[in-house]
């Protein structure tokens, strides 16, 4: 006999995520990033078409729903896709199951809870996918940039060295509906070599600037991609991993005008905690994710009062 209840009683969701309104503002808190799928399909139900995720985040999460836990076994990758409904939170569990915590943003896509998610890294330093300028100066000039303990190496020049173009650029639509909005510097850095900047970098994680700058990159995706000013309609969720987080300046912004709008414009918001990422990727050594959550939820109290 079938464990599952055929009585419709809700199905406990209290494991997954804790949900909380603060100042009108409706914020899904989740430990492991993949299970804010719950939270996004929570909204979806409210809204007549799919969203658009504007994510701040360490690394990507770009991966492809199910492919580890499916392997090699496309079938029951597309069956497990398949049984994903967004309507229905006894599918969104089951689902969590066989989800792990960087293939959320492409389950929410598949499934019709989101159009497009915007990422704001800083795993890579440049844009995915690459706009067709840099694509054709990087094959001209052999230019590869890598990165190493969280920094962007010199770039290494196996061409003839040509000047770098300049924004905008045009970017290549998405094949799946992601884009990654990668930083070389922080604003306004001039050198050749970013050894030192890290610190830098990520304490203007927050600032107006520094946002400004990446929203200004997305923007310029979305237009290559016939998506109209995304981050101006009452459709997007604002998607938080405290991993984003590195040092304790980084969530203590001295400017904080853009932060407080994305948090205001924002249907609903989600935060990551990842207690492990947080430790191993902090410049500061005592920072930790239950600090940091505090932080994020005063943020998100002040901008709305
Ligand atoms: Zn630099």
């Amino acid at each position: 006999m079938s464990m599952k209840s055929s009585d419709n009683a809700p199905v406990d969701v209290s494991w997954i995520h804790r949900a909380e309104t603060i100042e009108g503002k409706r914020v899904y808190i989740v430990e492991d990033h993949h299970r804010a799928l719950l939270g996004w399909a929570m909204e979806r139900r409210a809204t007549a078409t799919p969203m658009v995720l504007l994510s701040l985040d360490h690394h990507t999460d770009h991966r492809r729903a199910f492919g580890r836990d499916a392997g090699d076994d496309e079938e029951k990758r597309r069956t497990w896709i398949q049984a994903l409904d967004f309507k229905s939170d006894e599918s969104i569990r089951d689902a969590l199951f066989h989800l792990h915590n960087d293939e959320h943003i492409c389950a929410a896509i598949d499934s019709g809870v989101l159009s497009t998610a915007y990422s704001i890294v800083f795993s890579q330093a440049g844009d995915t996918p690459r706009s067709i300028e840099m694509e054709a100066h990087q094959a001209a000039s052999a230019i590869s940039f890598t990165r190493s303990g969280g920094v962007v190496l010199p770039p290494i020049h196996t061409g003839k060295r040509r000047n770098p173009p300049t924004r905008p650029f045009h970017d290549h639509p998405s094949s799946n509906g992601t884009y990654a909005i990668g930083s070389q510097c922080y604003v306004g850095c001039a050198k050749d070599s970013h050894s030192a900047c890290a610190r830098r970098l990520y304490d203007e994680a927050l600032e107006s600037p520094f946002l400004d700058r990446q929203i200004g990159v997305l923007k310029e995706m979305a237009l290559a991609t016939d998506l109209a000013a995304p981050l101006s309609d009452q459709g997007f969720i604002l998607d938080i991993d405290l991993d984003y987080f590195h040092t304790q300046q980084s969530i203590a912004p001295v400017d904080a005008t853009t932060f407080h709008q994305l948090i205001r414009s924002a249907r609903a918001i989600s935060i990551a905690e990842e207690p492990r990422f947080v430790e191993n990727l902090a410049l500061d050594a005592s920072l930790r994710s239950d600090w940091l959550l505090e932080k994020m939820l005063n943020q998100i109290s002040v901008a709305m009062k």
